[in-house]
């Protein structure tokens, strides 16, 4: 049922291409051993097809930031600021994990991503296990690059999660060798040094070297609160991107999520070397961080995605809440209503979410040669029209549950808004089950 078939046709659709010309097109899309062949109106049947009238298709969402082993801890670290939240409750949940909680938690966060049309993330993982939540990002279909965390400094960090600079390292390496390229290609490796504080200069330094030598992204957290900011320049005498650049981590391999307090020149910056970040809105309001100012950032040459984070800081993982956040969060910031258009906002979650993590040959828009990462949309009901184009519709009215189909590859993994490879009951209850477990493992 969930195989890919080897070739698909999907008809009537109007088509959000995303791609250079921002080209609206009502096509049918051909797809063959997991790629786009064709878009337009094609005469020769094709073995299976499927009506798309009335939906709107987009390239598969893309969220460029999120924390698939906090899944499990959704709701148990609600009102605190960012370093409470990570000391108290985060970092111990995260210590008290185990192989099974943690595929349980990437379970859960994947048929939320799925279910909301993320088709692709960069996720950052736990110091330990990691390869349990390899396993279930390999067997779910969908798109990631993830990688281990790593923590080899800090007095408040508890010891289930503290590694000595070589075991992070060897850790990191030994995950990269088994899981970089695998699952036909559906997975990567991306190092992920948690934030600065977190970890130390030698460390740094040796991510920057592998990720020269091998092409792997380093993954990390920056510029998020001004009250951590203010810590790391206490401990460092200057500010995280600054020290992080200094080791090494900046450039087109290099994505930060957040950047909510980076000045002018830091942006600029920031353009110049091709440094990604990431723009988290919902998480940034909901720890109290601040509002990043996604269209500066655009304007200094930045390439800018988008991310839910993770379930704790959340509480959702839903891409079409942080696409609907990001465009009004711009223009409010602003006092601009014309600031972050739909369309803007829309490449956000599309086309340069693809290009931060380095698959925009592959993913990100829908034209010919790229691979079938797609969701459907159905943005016809009462609560979407009758006016407005369909990149209004999509930003500003569609909510999870017009998310109707999803593919991977050209696989299906959403049909008709179930899950094909998933038991989203069985995956409640396992979740429910291992928080409770993990929580009390965890002391709280
Ligand atoms: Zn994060």
């Amino acid at each position: 049922m969930s195989a890919p078939p080897d070739d698909l046709r999907l008809r009537g659709a109007t088509l959000l291409t995303m791609d250079d010309a921002r080209r609206v097109l009502r096509a049918d899309v051909r797809i063959h051993e997991g790629r786009i062949r064709h878009l337009g109106a094609s005469r020769r049947p094709a073995k299976r097809s499927v009506d798309l009238r009335g939906m709107v298709l987009l390239p598969g969402f893309v969220q460029a930031h999120v924390h698939l082993c906090q899944a499990l801890f959704r709701g148990l670290a609600d009102d605190l600021p960012l370093l409470p939240w990570l000391r108290q409750r985060i970092w111990p949940l995260e210590a008290a994990h185990t192989p099974a909680s943690l595929r349980a938690s990437a379970r859960m966060g994947i048929a939320e991503l799925l279910r909301g049309g993320t088709t692709t993330v960069l996720d950052m993982g736990t110091v330990h296990h990691q390869g349990a939540l390899f396993e279930a990002l390999a067997e779910s279909g969908i798109r990631a690059i993830s990688g281990k965390a790593m923590m080899d400094r800090g007095d408040d960090v508890p010891s289930g999660l503290r590694e000595s600079t070589a075991e992070s390292l060897d850790a990191s390496h030994r995950l990269r060798e088994r899981w970089d390229g695998a699952a036909e290609g559906r997975l990567g490796y991306a190092y992920a040094p948690r934030f600065i504080l977190s970890c130390s200069p030698e460390l740094l330094r040796e991510v920057a070297r592998t990720s020269e030598a091998t092409g792997a992204l380093m993954h990390s957290h920056a510029a998020e609160h001004a009250e951590e900011r203010r810590t790391v320049k206490a401990m460092l005498g200057e500010d995280d991107v600054a020290a992080l650049e200094r080791h090494g981590l900046a450039g087109p391999r290099c994505v930060l999520a957040h950047g909510v307090q980076l000045r002018r020149a830091e942006m600029r910056r920031a353009g110049r070397l091709g440094t990604r970040f990431v723009h988290c809105p919902s998480t940034n309001l909901k720890l109290g961080s601040g509002i990043a100012d996604v269209v500066s950032l655009r304007a200094a040459g930045v390439c800018v995605g988008l991310g839910a984070d993770g379930a704790p800081c959340n509480n959702r993982m839903d891409a079409l809440t942080e696409l609907r956040l990001a465009a009004l969060l711009a223009k409010g910031r602003r006092q601009d209503a014309r600031a972050l258009p739909a369309m803007d906002a829309l490449e956000l979650l599309t086309r340069e979410g693809a290009r931060a993590l380095g698959l925009d040959a592959e993913i990100g828009t829908i034209e010919v040669g790229k691979r079938a990462d797609l969701v459907a949309l159905d943005v016809d009901g009462v609560a979407h029209g009758p006016g407005g184009d369909v990149a209004s519709r999509v930003v500003y009215t569609a909510q999870t549950v017009d998310v109707r189909h999803v593919w991977v590859d050209g696989a299906p993994l959403l049909e008709d808004g179930a899950l094909t490879r998933m038991d989203s009951a069985a995956i409640a209850r396992d979740a429910r089950r291992h928080a409770r477990a993990t929580a009390r493992r965890a002391g709280l």
